[in-house]
């Protein structure tokens, strides 16, 4: 095939930032990408395909029951409007009018985030409770489980919670607290992979519904996520983002999961049906899932970390540049620090839009240098998170060795100020 990106006016970057959206998420693996090519050349119903993807998802999870769903933060959309209307029709049809509809969402205050949008997009008001003293080092305390329990009236429809290590409270006491009133957990666990064994934690520790995304760690298309837990909210979630443009006579849902007779009438289309799901997302997801269960964490570990390495292996023979590979605090995963050598630790105090490339009057510094290598050809995109503080990571999960080369040319050209490589990109 031609080069798409070519013809589009676009060109390929090297994404040494981590498996972010706006970067196109993980790259896709051969395997899964033959199976989302296939998948897409076909016609098959969606709603028996999310039947098998549900067995899949239960066994993968140890839920009763999952759905593929268009990324995590659509996952939170339709699992608070399963939580919020249940498996009725007259209520799903409504959302995200919720008048005097159960709708409140109780979260601790600093599990409060941007992709919570998607919970509130259900129709749902979020309840913060608590305070997260110990983040911002204000005290030793973060918001506590009497807290959710406090809040919790005759309007919660549910608890959310932010998967993060060592998050407070801790997920058994709010799901001791929420499951005493009968008021069901929802976990954002969205970038809590690998390790592989978090696929279990969150519904061996009482959670109702779990998100996952399936663009992160998974591998999977960038567009698609998981959605697990109790049967009769999957079902929910799945009735109010299928297409059901039916007669109740030639209905045919998957009998596992969605008992049809237990229905009045065909649900109207949903407030899902905006994040729907195609069979290549379906069928990329399932892949990537059971690839992603193939290899251990350790040996998963160690292919990235032969990819950090051979990236301190070639960026060590620049000059100028201090290295240190290190451990990534949330993930576990082997990344390499770069520090312009010299630099003191502090850097600049305040980002600096200043990242003119060839400004030769502008000293080198951490956000400059990443500003340099954005527009090399081909533009080479760091984690610059902590630039402001002279720090540049490099994150191995969406690099291949092939790539590392083309890293360590683009840090050659942006130390010397030239404009970069080439520009000639070969596809590998
Ligand atoms: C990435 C992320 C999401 C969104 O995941 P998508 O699959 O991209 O929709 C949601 N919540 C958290 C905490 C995340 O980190």
């Amino acid at each position: 095939m031609q080069d798409i990106l070519k013809e589009l006016g676009e060109s390929r970057i090297i994404n040494a930032a981590g498996t972010l959206t706006r970067l196109g998420a993980s790259p896709i693996d051969q395997e899964i990408a033959a199976a989302m090519a296939m998948a897409a050349a076909w016609s098959v119903d969606i709603a028996q395909l999310q039947g098998r993807a549900s067995t899949m998802i239960a066994r993968a999870t140890g839920a009763e029951a999952g759905v593929v769903t268009a990324g995590a933060m659509a996952g939170l959309l339709v699992g608070s409007a399963a939580c919020i209307a249940g498996l009725d029709p007259v209520k799903m049809a409504r959302l995200p009018d919720t008048d005097g509809l159960r709708n409140e969402f109780i979260v601790a205050r600093g599990h409060r985030n941007s992709y919570d949008h998607g919970v509130r997009a259900a129709g749902a008001r979020l309840v913060e409770v608590g305070l997260p003293d110990r983040s911002t080092a204000c005290g030793v305390r973060d918001t506590e489980a009497w807290e959710i329990a406090a809040a919790i009236s005759e309007r919660t429809a549910g608890v959310l919670w932010l998967a993060r290590p060592n998050a407070q409270p801790a997920l058994e006491s709010v799901v001791q607290v929420a499951h005493a009133a009968g008021i069901p957990v929802l976990v954002d666990a969205a970038a809590e992979l690998p390790p592989a064994g978090n696929l279990r934690r969150y519904i061996e520790a009482g959670a109702d519904l779990v998100v996952f995304s399936g663009g992160k760690s998974l591998g999977g298309p960038s567009a698609s996520g998981i959605l697990c837990g109790r049967r009769p909210l999957i079902a929910s979630a799945l009735l109010q983002q299928l297409d059901l443009d039916y007669r109740y006579e030639e209905w045919d849902p998957p009998a596992a999961l969605i008992d049809k007779r237990a229905l009045p009438g065909v649900p109207r289309h949903g407030i899902g049906r905006s994040c729907k799901v195609g069979k290549e997302q379906i069928v990329g997801l399932l892949v990537a899932l059971d690839r992603f269960l193939r290899e251990s964490d350790a040996a998963r570990n160690e292919r990235f970390a032969q990819i950090t390495s051979a990236l301190e292996q070639a960026l060590a023979t620049l000059p100028g540049l201090s290295l240190r590979p290190t451990c990534d605090s949330h993930s576990g995963l082997r990344v390499l620090e770069v520090r312009l050598a010299g630099t003191p630790a502090a850097g600049r105090s305040a980002p600096n839009a200043a990242s003119a490339p060839n400004a030769a009057d502008t000293p080198l510094d951490a956000c400059a240098l990443a500003g340099r290598l954005r527009t090399a050809r081909p533009a080479v995109h760091v984690d610059a998170t902590a630039a402001d503080q002279g720090r540049l990571v490099l994150v191995p999960t969406c690099l291949s060795l092939a790539d590392v080369g083309r890293v360590r040319d683009a840090f050659a050209a942006a130390m010397s100020g030239t404009s970069g490589p080439s520009g000639a990109f070969a596809w590998i």
